[in-house]
């Protein structure tokens, strides 16, 4: 997978930058303030937006502009009043991670009344939570382990963020080929408590299908002949999401409700005497570094929440009284002690791998393993492995064993798929938690996708483990307990409050694809935009009309069009060509050769 730069893209750079809104385009001196960081694109500094014809973008888009002067901007100018704010204010809460779980502590924390400040030392979803495997789901597999717990609570958890954000979170069918009685038998029983576990959320009921119905759905897949004459499979129903894009919606969310975020601002040390009271940020784009003071910090660092742990000064070293898990776990910095598993995924070029339903299928290594075979707009994904890490956090590679491992599974079912049809991967960290001193044979597949709080040093409070489903039961258990130190205890709001869609997905897309028929747009545009951006794609539709170039897909061949490079930069904070590509767009995990990084994830230095 060839890694290269993206220079096709800098005319539509050029382009889309000079749409952008006076209010959101950083002022001279905004601008030159990250003169010397990573924004380095033609046309950025100082562009104001050609004025829309007939003032107002036309008459038709009337209600997208109103609409417009209501959405908070998101943008390289709104973080740095941000970080202005967190220099000179002091918080109840300080975040310290802009992954799913940061993110929704800031948006739980706020709407709950609290004053929060958020820091993130890359980008929103930077870390794991932009290289899941992209399911909301129960975990079906977790009922082997006799997780009814996790699995109840991950069920619940599917359903309401249906409801919140329905427009990113999408029911996925799933097919499961049972070849013999015993299998069969087995899948039954499991899907049915599965099904029960989800006490009236389900997404839709389980049912068993024929050969054929598996081939109708699935019309790549070889050797069903293994299923014999009376052989079956089962479908079930999960979700899928962008898990990049849903962690951007809460933190656009939590910036809605007054907490102040900011990305590529990376916590270097913890502060305070006796207990934390702190902390000192770096500014990534500037270097500049400053105190954000806080009654409580909160360390949803993920993998890297050990390290977090460990920033704290000297006044901090010997405050660990107190120290230790608020749940169980073992001592370790501040109670919290993780063993990184990576999980890979490969992305097939669009016709390689033909299916319009997701196949979980044995891994082909005997291990017991499953591997999900996904699809994703023309394309298709498959993941994941699951193996101890010890090498670099920041960048986790993928190896010719990993990418072996994938191949099998899926060219066993997929009959002369090869490693050409490959067009582009990613890596990810498990946040797991050590549960033992010595992990022994256990494998990291056995350990708990649950959660746990640590406390300590005073005025610490660290969260790890648990999943991108689990992420709002998570953040409501953890504000709970930080409200409560805190004396300030109003309920959690967040089952509530709508995920950057407010009302019904269908009348949007209807709307949408209304708009986009006027724009001389293909419809289908509409219903793009609206599972992307949510409300924002009436913006989207505002700005296209005024600069119809917008309206043209960056790269030919792939339906990102230049308004969504756009929005990224108004709307959802992107700095760099990185936080646009990787996380925004999801180019590069479109097609690595398009990558001006690895699609595995790798960061600009
Ligand atoms: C391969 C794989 C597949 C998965 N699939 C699924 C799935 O399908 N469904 C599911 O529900 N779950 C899945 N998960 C689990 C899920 O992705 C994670 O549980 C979740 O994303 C963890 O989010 P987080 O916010 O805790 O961590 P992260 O997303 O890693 O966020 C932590 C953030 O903290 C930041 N940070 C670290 N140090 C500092 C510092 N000093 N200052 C400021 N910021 C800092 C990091 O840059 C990072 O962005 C999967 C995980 C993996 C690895």
């Amino acid at each position: 997978m060839p890694t290269g730069h993206i220079s096709r893209f800098s005319v539509r750079f050029y382009l889309i930058a000079a749409t952008f809104s006076g209010k959101d385009t950083p002022t001279p001196d905004e601008s030159d303030r990250f003169a010397g960081g990573k924004i380095n694109l033609p046309g950025w500094r100082g562009q104001r937006a050609a004025p829309a014809p007939g003032g107002d973008g036309g008459p038709r888009l009337g209600a997208a502009r109103r609409y417009h002067r209501l959405v908070l901007p998101f943008s390289a100018q709104t973080r740095a009043a941000n970080l202005t704010r967190m220099a000179e204010d002091r918080f109840d809460v300080l975040v310290i991670g802009g992954g799913i779980t940061g993110a929704g502590i800031a948006l739980d924390a706020a709407a709950r009344g609290l004053s929060v400040a958020l820091v993130e030392k890359d980008d929103f979803a930077a870390g794991t939570s932009g290289r899941s495997s992209r399911l909301v789901h129960g975990g079906l597999r977790y009922l082997e382990h006799r997780e009814f717990g996790l699995v109840r609570e991950s069920l619940r958890e599917r359903g309401i963020l249906f409801r919140l954000a329905p427009h990113l979170v999408r029911p996925v069918p799933m097919y499961m080929l049972a070849g013999d009685l015993r299998s069969r038998a087995t899948y039954r029983a499991g899907l049915a408590g599965y099904e029960l576990l989800a006490a009236g959320r389900n997404i839709g009921y389980h049912r068993s299908v024929s050969a054929e119905q598996v081939r109708e759905a699935i019309p790549g897949i070889g050797g069903l002949g293994q299923l014999g004459g009376r052989g079956r499979g089962f479908r079930y129903f999960e979700c899928q999401v962008d898990d990049a894009r849903l962690t951007i919606e809460v933190a656009r969310t939590a910036q809605a409700s007054g907490a102040l975020l900011a990305n590529h601002a990376r916590v270097e040390e913890l502060r305070g005497d006796g207990r934390v009271t702190g902390a000192v940020v770096a500014d990534e784009m500037t270097g500049q570094r400053f105190e954000v003071r806080a009654r409580a910090v909160v360390n949803a660092a993920g993998i890297w929440a050990e390290r977090v742990t460990r920033l704290a000064g000297a006044g901090l070293a010997g405050a660990s009284a107190g120290a230790g898990p608020a749940g169980a776990g073992p001592a370790g910095a501040g109670g919290v002690r993780l063993l990184p598993s990576k999980g890979v995924h490969l992305v097939f070029a669009p016709g390689a791998v033909r299916t319009t339903a997701a196949l979980v299928a044995p891994s082909g290594a005997g291990d017991g393993r499953f591997i999900f075979i996904v699809p994703w707009e023309d394309r298709v994904y498959a993941g994941t492995t699951d193996t101890p890490y010890t090498g670099d956090l920041d960048h986790p590679g993928i190896d010719a064993a990993d990418r072996d491992y994938i191949l099998s599974a899926v060219a066993r079912n997929f009959p002369g798929v090869t490693e050409r049809d490959v067009v582009a991967s990613w890596a990810g960290l498990r946040p797991l938690l050590s549960q033992d001193e010595e992990l022994g044979d256990a494998r990291t597949s056995d350990l708990s996708r649950r959660h746990a709080i640590f406390t300590g040093p005073f005025g610490l409070f660290s969260i790890t483990g648990g999943k991108l489903t689990t992420y709002r039961a998570m953040t409501e258990d953890l504000v709970d307990r930080v409200a409560a130190a805190l004396g300030d205890g109003s309920p959690c709001r967040t089952r509530a409050i709508p995920l950057g869609l407010h009302g019904p997905a269908a009348a949007a897309v209807r709307l949408a694809r209304d708009e986009m028929g006027r724009l001389g747009l293909p419809p289908r545009t509409g219903a793009r935009l609206v599972q992307r951006y949510g409300d924002d794609w009436r913006e989207a539709a505002r700005l296209i009309s005024e600069d119809r170039s917008l309206g043209e897909p960056v790269v030919s061949n792939l339906p990102v069009l230049g308004v969504e490079v756009a929005l990224a930069r108004s709307r959802e904070m992107a700095l760099t060509d990185e936080d646009v590509f990787v996380r925004r767009t999801r180019l590069t995990t479109r097609d690595g050769s398009l990558g001006l990084i690895p699609s595995g994830g790798h960061r600009r230095e």
